[in-house]
């Protein structure tokens, strides 16, 4: 709701802003509406692109372990050198950076995984129960396929693996199908595949993500939430310990209760608040051919070759990278070249050729230092959420996350417990 400035006194709590028209920001727009929430959705762009449109469009609860997890960072180093690696840091001297880089560092232990790694798995786990409901009410036109994903492995130390995390899932209550070579290859009979195995992760889904919140955004406009498009919030205006209004370029918006949804921006959003917060942006890659004729059949992670591919019928996705180089939208053709390279070593008989560069996609996973979301309130502020920092698991995470961001501004018990993705835990 506009408002003009002198109007911008009292806040009305069952007003919800969003700021941050991704993922996280349409599935917190989804469950608020469902509670009779009033909702405007900002967002600087249209909501036809972006981090949540070119993804791989994995819902994971196998993805349990943390980003920031033993041995990442020798792993990291290890692939820094070269142009084609799926993992690089642009060094430079930025003090978050480096802060960012330490609280990461201080969290890739065993002890610090052990501990997060639950809390990962209720909210993966919560996430991929209430995508079903959510398809039931929005429609099946997203193309949504409950047959797993594979952790498909070249090398036999990484197969011996993913077996190990296999019994690790199994404790958590997955269902998982340990596969050798020709189990695999079974599984594709139509691509021949060059692996040692892989193991089927049985409650992972695949959609296409695009589909997904372009057909969100339609369900909204029959619901009544506003989209205050092509709209960039530049500043807040304060009242005492709140948050009165929202300053954008096209104007000033009554604040209600504000989610601040901004994806890897979201630094620079709370820090018109005042506040600090410690995220990366992590740039990947994707691109996707629209018409392979002999495509394969399940979504797989290529665990040794560091990326990823998904087929939607006769389409496939093939991406990956984490590059932290700052907020940028620069392609780095080699990158691309590397998950190519992957893909054609792990799926020999698949045709297709390398991408043209200006066809390729890149997208900014917002990282949180140790893996686990933001989502919580500002305790400095008593109208304000964040949610965000889902880093390679937004789409695994978004229905979840909106579940518990409407269940937070309603003050009702949380369906997970949230105590480890505070704000302000760094
Ligand atoms: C190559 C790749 C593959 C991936 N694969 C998967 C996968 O298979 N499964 C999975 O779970 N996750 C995956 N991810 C991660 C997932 O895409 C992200 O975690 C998720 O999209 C983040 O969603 P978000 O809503 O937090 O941020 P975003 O989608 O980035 O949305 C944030 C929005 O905020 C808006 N905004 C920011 N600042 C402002 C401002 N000042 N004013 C107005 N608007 C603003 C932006 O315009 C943007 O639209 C992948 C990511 C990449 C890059």
């Amino acid at each position: 709701m506009r408002l003009s400035v002198s109007a911008v006194k009292k806040i009305n709590m069952g007003n919800v802003t969003i700021i941050g028209g991704g993922i996280i920001g349409l599935c917190s727009a989804y469950y608020l509406q469902k509670e009779g929430y009033s909702i405007t959705v900002i967002d600087r762009n249209d909501i036809t692109d972006g981090c949540s449109f070119g993804n791989m469009g994995y819902m994971s609860p196998s993805h349990f372990i943390p980003l920031a997890s033993p041995g990442i960072i020798a792993e990291g180093i290890k692939h820094m050198l070269s142009s084609s690696s799926p993992f690089y840091i642009k060094p430079r001297l930025n003090l978050d950076l480096l802060q960012w880089g330490y609280h990461f560092w201080k969290s890739s232990n065993a002890k610090t995984v052990l501990k997060n790694a639950p809390h990962l798995n209720n909210i993966l786990q919560l996430s991929r129960h209430l995508m079903n409901d959510m398809r039931k009410e929005i429609g099946d036109d997203f193309e949504m396929e409950e047959i797993g994903c594979l952790m498909m492995c070249k090398q036999q130390q990484t197969l011996d693996h993913e077996f190990h995390m296999a019994d690790d899932a199994e404790k958590f209550g997955l269902n998982v199908q340990r596969l050798n070579r020709q189990q695999v290859q079974e599984l594709e009979p139509d691509v021949e595949l060059n692996v040692s195995g892989a193991v089927l992760f049985k409650d992972d889904c695949h959609f296409h993500p695009g589909k997904l919140m372009l057909l969100l955004k339609k369900y909204f406009d029959k619901k009544g939430v506003q989209f205050q498009l092509n709209t960039t919030v530049t500043g807040f205006e304060k009242n005492n310990n709140s948050i009165a209004a929202v300053i954008t370029d096209k104007g000033k918006f009554d604040a209600g209760n504000i989610v601040l949804a901004g994806g890897s921006w979201l630094p620079e959003l709370t820090k018109m608040m005042g506040i600090h917060l410690l995220l990366q942006p992590g740039k990947g890659y994707s691109y996707t051919y629209p018409f392979v004729e002999k495509n394969i059949k399940y979504p797989a992670i290529l665990v040794d070759g560091r990326c990823a591919i998904t087929p939607w019928s006769n389409k496939l996705r093939i991406g990956g990278t984490m590059e932290l180089s700052g907020i940028n939208n620069k392609v780095l053709v080699n990158r691309m070249k590397g998950i190519y390279d992957s893909a054609k070593d792990f799926y020999p008989g698949l045709k297709i050729d390398f991408p043209p560069a200006e066809k390729i996609w890149t997208g900014l996973r917002p990282v949180s230092p140790d893996g686990l979301p933001y989502i919580g309130k500002v305790s400095e502020l008593n109208n304000v959420i964040i949610a965000g920092g889902h880093a390679m698991l937004g789409i695994s995470q978004g229905t979840g996350t909106g579940k518990l961001v409407t269940e937070i501004i309603s003050g009702r018990k949380t369906s997970v417990d949230i105590s480890s993705f505070k704000v302000d835990r760094f």
